[in-house]
């Protein structure tokens, strides 16, 4: 496996495995922050069962950081986020020096659809959506890959990323959603987990329960979204969850709001939450 800092470096050696490649060789690709855990892995595995030549790229990117968020104490572990990728059976490990990566030329601004970021997150984090499509596209430009992995644990993340693919890069790379890996507690693995304090690691599985709660109410059927989220609101306040940033029941399509009796099947609902415990931000969904 090879560790890659510049943008030049990985296009050559990208050259040459296409060159050298047979016909029909694929690109897979997984971008990342770092801080790996086995949410990230998972998306490699995915990526190494479906494509010849797999990508990872390990980039905190600032553009998707509010002023008053944990860009600087976001954790960065690089020598042994380079070992989990070699173990998962990654090619290439892409982790651009950040001043370089930002000034390059073909780094051009990319929006992020409005109605996809008008809600959940979107509003919470001024810029963030548009931070992340940028910096993603700007990876597409330069990796050119067939197939892009994203966890649909930052639901809201891949939907808006599957939009401007299709919308700006013509569909291309093919963006492969990737399901949540959790905590054998349903706590979803994330890499702000290790923020969490011991006590506030106990209640933190209390979370996906409520969701899970939700979607079996759902299920069950004869709920509307507003009686599911009145559900979720009383259920983790009387979980200790008393910093709550939304809990909210959307089309999964379209992540707009669903009118009347909801009715499950075929993922088109998600329910989907952020909740703070202590200083740590959580989020988490389940589809119904
Ligand atoms: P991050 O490093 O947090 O930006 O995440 C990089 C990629 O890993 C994104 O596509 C995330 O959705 C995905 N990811 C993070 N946590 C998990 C998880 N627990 N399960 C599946 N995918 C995940």
């Amino acid at each position: 496996m090879k560790v890659l800092r510049q943008a030049s470096s990985l296009q050559a050696e990208l050259n040459r495995r296409r060159r050298e490649g047979r016909t029909g060789f694929t690109v897979g690709f997984v971008p990342t922050m770092g801080a790996l855990h086995r949410g990230h892995a998972e998306l490699i595995r995915h990526a190494r069962r479906a494509s010849d030549l797999v990508v990872v790229s390990i980039f905190v990117n600032p553009l998707q950081f509010g002023p008053t968020e944990d860009l600087a104490r976001y954790p960065r572990t690089l020598e042994t986020d380079v070992r989990l990728c070699e173990q998962t059976g990654a090619d290439i490990v892409f982790a651009p020096e950040a001043k370089s990566f930002l000034k390059m030329k073909s780094l051009k601004p990319v929006r992020a659809a409005v109605s996809l970021k008008k809600v959940l997150c979107g509003p919470l984090r001024p810029g963030h959506f548009d931070g992340v499509t940028t910096i993603v596209a700007h990876f597409f430009r330069i990796v050119r890959p067939d197939l892009a992995f994203f966890g649909l644990k930052d639901y809201q993340q891949y939907l808006v990323i599957d939009e401007m693919t299709k919308r700006v890069l013509g569909g291309k790379p093919h963006i492969v959603p990737v399901p949540t890996v959790r905590e054998k507690n349903g706590l979803a693995m994330s890499s702000r987990n290790r923020y969490l304090k011991p006590a506030e690691k106990k209640a933190a599985p209390l979370f996906h329960k409520a969701l899970d709660a939700a979607r079996r109410r759902i299920a069950s059927g004869k709920v509307t979204a507003a009686e599911v989220e009145r559900f979720l609101h009383q259920r983790m306040a009387a979980s200790g969850f008393f910093k709550i940033q939304y809990l909210k029941v959307y089309d999964a399509r379209t992540l707009k709001p669903i009118r009347g009796v909801l009715r499950a099947g075929e993922n088109r609902i998600v329910i989907a939450g952020a909740v703070f415990l202590g200083g740590t931000r959580l989020i988490d969904n389940v589809l119904v």
